[in-house]
């Protein structure tokens, strides 16, 4: 039986930096990923030649000195990505209804507010406070500033949710609705996303933003060769079924395949709820794990991959974030108003040139429309499955020809994904985007620590502090610090 210092179950981005940094401690690391491939939703897939991204857009707050920059230079990785700055004066443009206005999210602290001012010319006192409280925010919090000493979870105490946070900062209810534009970047809800998610996402892109060129995948390629680099092992196709032990310790990790690895610790980088129902019977209280059960997951998404006539359509270099309805807050959809939103942005790519070669169109879509299909996998879907999708697509691209017109006749054949293609390839609970929901009433219930119940067994990944790319990594050390030691680690990171 093969024994490892620390067995990493999942090579999303949260189990690979993980491995990332304890393999660069001198650990015996293992990761265990169940798909052919690494990354999760870092994963790129190639169609007709055109590279698509299933789950990584655009990041954030990679320029120098900046706090994702700080973290992938400690990785080791920050020299090797081929990313590109996505275009000052917006990176983001917001639109509503017929009204052909694109309003910009620029970067740059400065620069957003001078940008929207000319929108909003007596806003700009309120955008600025609006900037200030956000920063505010970011600087409590552990691990966004890792220059400060005051983190601490009291960032977490009394919340405002989102929406009511916009009021408060400006009157202007267009504003309102602009400054909530990049809401599907966290699934909000009106009246309940906290306003820490709105900040630590809002305020960290409008820092920076960024892309990657040829694809997402390649930072899970740097890395996993990095961890290599260290001795450690990835292996694929190796689905964890069973989590054996007792007495409140893992004693071993049980494979699909029937093998079974030891290790001294195992850190979990799937939902904490797919974790527990790992465990064998009675190694945590009923207590916790209903408690964990219970938590809500976001809603998922529905994506369109486009694939472009030759040279049909300028390559652009930002996002679109488009509600026909004019309703930011589109997570609570019906079937008549579906989309209320949708963000549409071509993959950037060295190939394409002057062209864009193709779109991806993303927009929500909750798990209770594919309920019908839930007990298929990816192997064996019915044709209504199929049908289903057919319709939701053309119906997107209804929406979309009515944003763009004359958009549609570019189009030489296009796919889509939904939540339950999700679950099926990451695992993740009725294909959520974003894993557990935070709500302001209550932002603590919602947290999920790094140390579990379970004495050798850690949390990681997006369900922990934040999704996206700055909060999975942020979970990593989260649960390296457990086993490494927080200030060591943290000073070890602050030296870049
Ligand atoms: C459509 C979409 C668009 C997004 N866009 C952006 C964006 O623009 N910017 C941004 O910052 N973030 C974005 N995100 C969020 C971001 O991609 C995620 O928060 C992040 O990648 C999640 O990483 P993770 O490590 O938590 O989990 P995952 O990527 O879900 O990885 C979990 C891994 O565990 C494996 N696994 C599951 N079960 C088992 C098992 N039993 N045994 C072994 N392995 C197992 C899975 O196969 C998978 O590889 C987007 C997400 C989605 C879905």
């Amino acid at each position: 039986m093969e024994k490892f210092d620390v067995i990493v179950i999942g090579s999303g981005l949260g189990g690979l930096v993980s491995a990332n940094i304890l393999s660069k401690e001198g650990l015996k690391v293992c990761v265990l990923e169940m798909d052919k491939r690494i990354g999760g939703t870092l994963q790129s897939f190639a169609k007709e030649g055109v590279m698509f991204n299933t789950g990584l857009n655009y990041t954030e707050s990679l320029g120098k000195g900046e706090i994702l920059n700080r973290y992938f230079s400690y990785l080791g990785i920050m020299d090797k990505m081929n990313i590109q700055r996505l275009d000052m004066d917006g990176f983001d443009k917001i639109s509503f209804g017929d009204d052909n206005i694109e309003y910009p999210f620029a970067q740059g602290h400065e620069n957003f507010i001078r940008c929207l001012t000319q929108f909003f010319p007596d806003e700009e006192a309120n955008l600025r406070t609006y900037i200030h409280k956000m920063g505010e925010v970011c600087n409590r919090f552990p691990f966004y500033n890792l220059d400060s000493d005051t983190v601490s979870m009291q960032a977490l105490g009394h919340q405002l949710n989102v929406s009511d946070f916009l009021k408060s900062c400006t009157a202007n209810t267009k504003l309102q609705k602009v400054l909530a534009g990049m809401n599907s970047l966290y699934a909000g809800i009106e009246g309940e996303t906290p306003m820490y998610v709105h900040s630590l996402i809002n305020y960290s892109f409008i820092k920076s933003a960024w892309r990657f060129v040829n694809g997402s995948s390649q930072l899970a390629l740097q890395l996993a060769r990095g961890i290599e680099a260290n001795g450690g092992s990835i292996r694929t196709h190796m689905k964890v079924v069973a989590l054996e032990g007792e007495k409140n310790v893992i004693q071993r990790v049980r494979l699909e395949n029937g093998e079974v690895f030891e290790a001294k610790k195992i850190i979990s980088n799937i939902h904490p709820s797919s974790t527990l129902r790992l465990l064998s019977e009675n190694m945590v209280r009923k207590s916790y794990s209903n408690r964990i059960f219970a938590l809500e997951n976001s809603v998922g998404m529905f994506t369109l991959y486009i694939v472009l006539k030759k040279n049909s359509l300028d390559q652009f270099n930002f996002n679109y974030h488009h509600f026909p309805n004019s309703n930011v807050w589109g997570t609570k959809y019906t079937e008549e108003n579906w989309p209320e939103h949708f963000l549409m942005y071509s993959p950037a790519n060295t190939k394409s040139g002057k062209y864009a070669n193709g779109l991806i169109v993303l927009t929500y879509m909750r798990f209770d429309e594919l309920k019908d299909w839930q007990n298929s996998n990816r192997s064996n879907r019915p044709q209504e499955y199929y049908d289903f999708k057919q319709r939701k697509s053309e119906k997107l691209l209804i929406v979309l020809e009515n944003r763009f017109p004359g958009i549609t006749k570019n189009i030489k054949s296009y796919y889509s994904s939904t939540p339950l293609s999700y679950r099926d390839y990451t695992g993740t609970p009725e294909g959520s985007a974003y894993g557990i929901i935070k709500n302001a009433d209550n932002p603590l219930l919602s947290l999920v620590a790094p140390k579990s119940k379970v004495s050798n067994l850690l949390f990681t990944g997006q369900n922990l502090n934040m999704h996206g790319i700055l909060g999975v990594t942020i979970s990593s050390v989260l649960a390296c610090q457990e086993l490494i030691g927080r200030d060591y680690l943290i000073n070890k990171i602050r030296k870049y």
